[in-house]
C-alpha cells in the first residue's frame, strides 16, 4: 500500500484568497492512499521544504503531492527536496491550483476550492501508479558551432572560445561580419561600426579555439544534445585560401565588373572580389555566375597573373560533417522589399533609398567616399526626407511588428545629414518613435532639438517626380493638414525581416519558428535563448529585429549556455522519454513520421514463429533525441509506445479518479 503525502501552498495570499487551502488539505486525507495532508504559507521557501521532508520521514510516505504554482515553475525545487529527503524525484506529482483555480477563478472560492481539490486527487491517483525513474548520462561533444558570422555569431564564439572551449563559425558569405559591417557609425554614440566590429573580426579569426568556415552553409543535421552529427557545404571558392596572399592582383585585372551587393549595388565590383576591404579571410572569392571563365571559357586572367597560383577553376564543393556539443544559432535578418509600397516609388526612382544603402552613401569607404550624394545625378541634397515604418507595423502591406531599429538609425541618419550637409533640412515622417534603451531619447532629444530635424507625426500617400525633384505628399497629423515636401532624396526605414531560408534551416535543426519565420525562444521571459531543442541556442536578429547591444547581450547570454553545457563531461537526460513495445509493434512507421525530433526509426528485429527465424520491423526510440513530447503515442494505433512518467495507465488512473 502506497503511503502518499499532500502539502497544499497558500503561495501567500496569492492562492489562499481565491482557494480555502485548509479544506483542499482536509479533503485530501480522505482520498485512498493518502497517509498525511497538510497546507502551509510558502511550500516552497525553506521552511516549507524542510516540512516535506520532516513529513516524509515522520509518516514514512514514499509519494508526494504538491498543489501549488505550475510545474514549470517549481517542480525542479520539489524534485530536489524528495531526493534530500531519500525519495526518487520522479515520485512527485503537482497539481497546479494557482495559474488553474486561483487565478482563472478570483471570485468563486467555493468552486475554486472544489476544483483544487478535485486536482489534487487526480493527482494523488496518478502519484500511485508513478515509478522511481533514474537519469542516465551521454557523452559530449567538446565543440560548439555556431551558424552565421554577424556580430552576434562573432561574440557568441568569441565567448565560448575564451572559456576554453573549441567552436566553428559557418558563414554564407565570403567574409564574417554581417550587417555590421555595412553599418556607417552607430547609435546611440556614433562610433564608427567598422572601428569597433574589425577588432573583434580580427580576434576571432586568429583565436586558437575558433575555426572560421565561410563561404560555407549547413546542409544536414543529425544527432541531438550533445552529439550533433552537422554536414557542412564548403562552397568552391575558386581560390585556395592557404595558397593566395591577398595581394589582390587578380582582382584589380579582371575585366568583370557587376553591381557590389556590400555596396547596395551603388558600385561595381570584380568577378574575384573580396566583399569589403576589412573582409576576413581577406582574400578573393570569383563569382561564377558572373565570371568569364565560367561562362565563356575564355579569360582566366586571374589565373595567369596570380604570382601565388592560387586560382583554381577546378575546385568543387565539399562536404565535411563534423560533431558538436552545442549549436548557436545567429543567421541575422534581411530587409523586406520596398517595392511592395508601389506609392514610395522604391526601384523606380533612383532617388528613393533604403536606410542601408544611405549608410554606404555616408560611409568614407562607400561608393561617395563619404560624401552624401543622391544615386540619380551625385548632387548633394539639401532637401532629405524619411519615411519610418515602412514595412512594419503595418498588417495589410507589411510585417504586424515593429522593427525597434529603426527609429534609432533614421535618428542617426538625420543627424548625419544635418553634420554633413550644413544647409540641408530634413523631415522625417513617423507614427511613433519608440527609443527604449539607455542613452536613445537624449540621443533622439538632440536629433530634433540641436540638429532641427523636423519630425512629422503622419503618414507619406504618395511620392512622385516632378521637375527633377520628388514630391512626397504626406499628412501632418498632428496640425491636421496635408503637405507636400519638396524632396531631393527619400530614405526609407525598412523593416527587419527574417532571412529568407530562415524556416528551411529551423526544419533541418528541428526547433519552431513564428509567423514571420523569426525564430521561436523556448521562453519569452525565463528561457530567451534556448530553443525547444536541447542544445540549440539563439542570438541577434534572427530571433527578432535587434540593435547591436541587444545582439551582443544575446550572444554572450547564449555563449554561457553552450559553456555550460561543454563544461561537463557527460550530461544527464530526461527519463520521461518514449518507450516502445516491440511485442505488439505492427512496424507501421506512423510515430516515424509525427515525431517532430526524428528520434524515431524503424529497425528489424529477429523473432522465431513456429520454430523458424523471421525478421519483424519495429519501432525504435533514440533515447537521446527523444524529447518526451508525447506524440507518437497518441499516434500509435498499436498503443505499442508509452511515455516514461506519463503512461497511458497513469493518464487513465487521473481519468478514473475524476469520473468514478
Ligand atoms: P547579421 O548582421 O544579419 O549577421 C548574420 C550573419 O549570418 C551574416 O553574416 C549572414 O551572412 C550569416 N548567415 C545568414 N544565414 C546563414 C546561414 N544559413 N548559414 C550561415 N551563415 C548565415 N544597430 C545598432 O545598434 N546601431 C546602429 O547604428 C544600427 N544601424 C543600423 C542601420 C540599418 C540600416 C540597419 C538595417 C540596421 C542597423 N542596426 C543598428 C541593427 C544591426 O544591423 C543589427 O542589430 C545587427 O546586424 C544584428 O546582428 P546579427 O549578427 O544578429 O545579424
Ligand atoms: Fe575575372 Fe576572368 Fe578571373 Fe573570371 S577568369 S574572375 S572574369 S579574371
Ligand atoms: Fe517604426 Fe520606429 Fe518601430 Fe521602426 S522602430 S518600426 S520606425 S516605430
Ligand atoms: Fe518523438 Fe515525442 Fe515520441 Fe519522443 S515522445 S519519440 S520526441 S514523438
Amino acid at each position: 500500500m502506497k503511503r502518499v503525502g499532500v502539502f497544499i501552498c497558500h503561495c501567500g495570499t496569492n492562492i489562499a484568497q481565491a482557494v480555502d487551502c485548509e479544506k483542499v488539505a482536509q479533503n485530501a486525507q480522505a482520498f485512498p492512499g493518502v497517509a498525511f495532508s497538510t497546507d502551509y504559507k510558502y511550500m516552497c521557501a525553506e521552511p516549507g521544504q524542510d516540512l516535506i521532508k520532516k513529513a516524509i520521514s515522520e509518516h514514512r510516505l514514499d509519494r508526494v503531492v504538491v498543489a501549488s504554482c505550475s510545474p514549470r515553475m517549481h517542480e525542479p525545487t520539489f524534485r530536489k527536496c524528495l531526493e534530500r529527503a531519500g525519495l526518487n524525484p520522479y515520485l512527485l506529482e503537482m497539481a497546479n491550483i494557482r495559474e488553474h483555480c486561483a487565478w482563472v477563478h478570483p471570485d468563486d472560492k467555493e468552486r475554486a476550492t472544489l476544483k483544487a481539490t478535485e486536482l489534487v486527487r487526480m493527482a494523488v491517483a496518478k502519484v500511485i501508479q508513478n515509478e522511481p525513474l533514474d537519469r542516465s548520462t551521454i557523452p559530449i561533444t567538446k565543440r560548439a558551432l555556431v551558424i552565421g558570422g554577424g556580430i552576434a555569431g562573432i561574440q557568441a564564439a568569441l565567448d565560448i572560445a575564451n572559456a576554453g572551449h573549441l567552436v566553428d563559425i559557418v558563414e554564407k558569405e565570403p567574409s564574417i561580419g554581417g550587417r555590421m559591417a555595412q553599418i556607417d557609425k552607430t547609435f546611440p554614440t556614433l562610433d564608427c561600426s567598422a572601428c569597433i566590429l574589425t577588432p573583434k573580426m580580427v580576434e576571432v579569426a586568429n583565436h586558437p579555439n575558433v575555426r572560421l568556415i565561410t563561404y560555407s552553409e549547413v546542409e544536414k543535421v543529425e544527432g541531438y544534445v550533445g552529439n550533433f552529427e552537422v554536414t557542412i557545404r564548403q562552397k568552391a571558392r575558386s581560390v585556395d585560401l592557404s595558397a593566395c596572399t591577398g595581394c589582390g592582383l587578380c582582382t584589380e585585372k579582371c575585366p568583370t565588373k557587376v553591381p557590389s551587393e556590400f555596396e547596395m549595388e551603388m558600385m561595381n565590383r570584380k568577378a574575384i572580389y573580396t566583399p569589403f576591404p576589412q573582409a576576413i579571410p581577406n582574400k578573393p572569392v570569383i563569382d561564377r555566375e558572373n565570371c568569364r571563365y565560367f561562362k565563356t571559357g575564355k579569360c582566366g586572367v586571374c589565373q595567369k597573373l596570380c604570382p601565388a597560383q592560387a586560382v583554381d577553376f577546378t575546385q568543387e564543393d565539399q562536404l565535411v560533417t563534423e560533431r558538436y556539443g552545442a549549436i548557436v544559432v545567429a543567421t541575422g535578418f534581411d530587409l523586406f522589399d520596398d517595392s511592395v509600397y508601389g506609392e514610395y516609388g522604391y526601384g523606380r526612382y533612383k532617388d528613393v533609398i533604403t536606410g542601408l544603402h544611405f549608410e554606404r552613401l555616408v560611409n568614407a569607404s562607400g561608393p561617395t567616399m563619404g560624401k552624401i550624394k543622391r544615386p540619380s545625378d551625385g548632387q548633394e541634397p539639401k532637401n532629405v526626407v524619411f519615411i519610418k515604418c515602412v514595412g512594419s507595423r503595418d498588417e495589410a502591406k507589411g510585417k504586424a511588428y515593429c522593427s525597434k531599429t529603426c527609429c534609432m538609425y533614421t535618428a542617426k541618419h538625420a543627424t548625419l545629414v544635418r553634420e554633413k550637409i550644413k544647409d540641408s533640412n530634413v523631415y522625417v515622417f513617423y507614427m511613433d518613435v519608440r527609443t527604449p534603451g539607455k542613452g536613445y531619447e537624449e540621443f533622439y532629444t538632440r536629433t530634433t532639438d540641436q540638429y532641427g530635424a523636423k519630425y512629422l507625426r503622419g503618414r507619406v500617400s504618395k511620392i512622385y517626380e516632378k521637375g527633377g525633384k520628388l514630391i512626397v505628399r504626406g499628412e501632418d497629423t498632428l496640425l491636421g493638414r496635408q503637405i507636400e515636401i519638396e524632396a531631393d532624396m527619400v530614405v526609407l526605414a525598412t523593416a527587419m525581416v527574417a532571412k529568407e531560408n530562415a524556416a528551411e534551416l529551423a526544419q533541418m535543426i528541428g526547433f519552431s519558428y513564428d509567423q514571420d519565420n523569426f525564430y521561436t525562444e523556448a521562453h519569452p521571459k525565463l528561457a530567451p535563448v534556448e530553443t525547444h531543442t536541447a542544445g540549440v541556442f539563439l542570438a541577434g536578429a534572427c530571433q527578432g529585429p535587434k540593435d547591436i547591444p541587444d545582439s551582443v547581450a544575446q550572444a554572450s547570454a547564449a555563449a554561457v549556455k553552450v559553456c555550460g553545457l561543454l563544461s561537463k563531461e557527460r550530461m544527464e537526460t530526461e527519463p520521461t522519454i518514449s518507450i516502445v513495445n516491440e511485442a505488439i509493434c505492427a512496424g507501421c512507421g506512423m510515430c516515424v513520421t509525427v515525431c517532430p525530433y526524428k528520434a524515431i526509426e524503424l529497425k528489424f528485429i529477429q523473432e522465431r514463429v513456429d520454430g523458424k527465424v523471421i525478421n519483424r520491423r519495429v519501432a525504435s526510440v533514440n533515447s537521446g533525441l527523444c524529447q518526451g513530447c508525447g506524440a507518437c503515442t497518441v499516434a500509435c494505433r498499436s498503443a505499442a509506445l508509452n511515455l516514461k512518467h506519463f503512461t497511458n495507465e497513469q493518464i487513465l488512473a487521473e481519468v478514473d479518479a475524476l469520473c468514478l
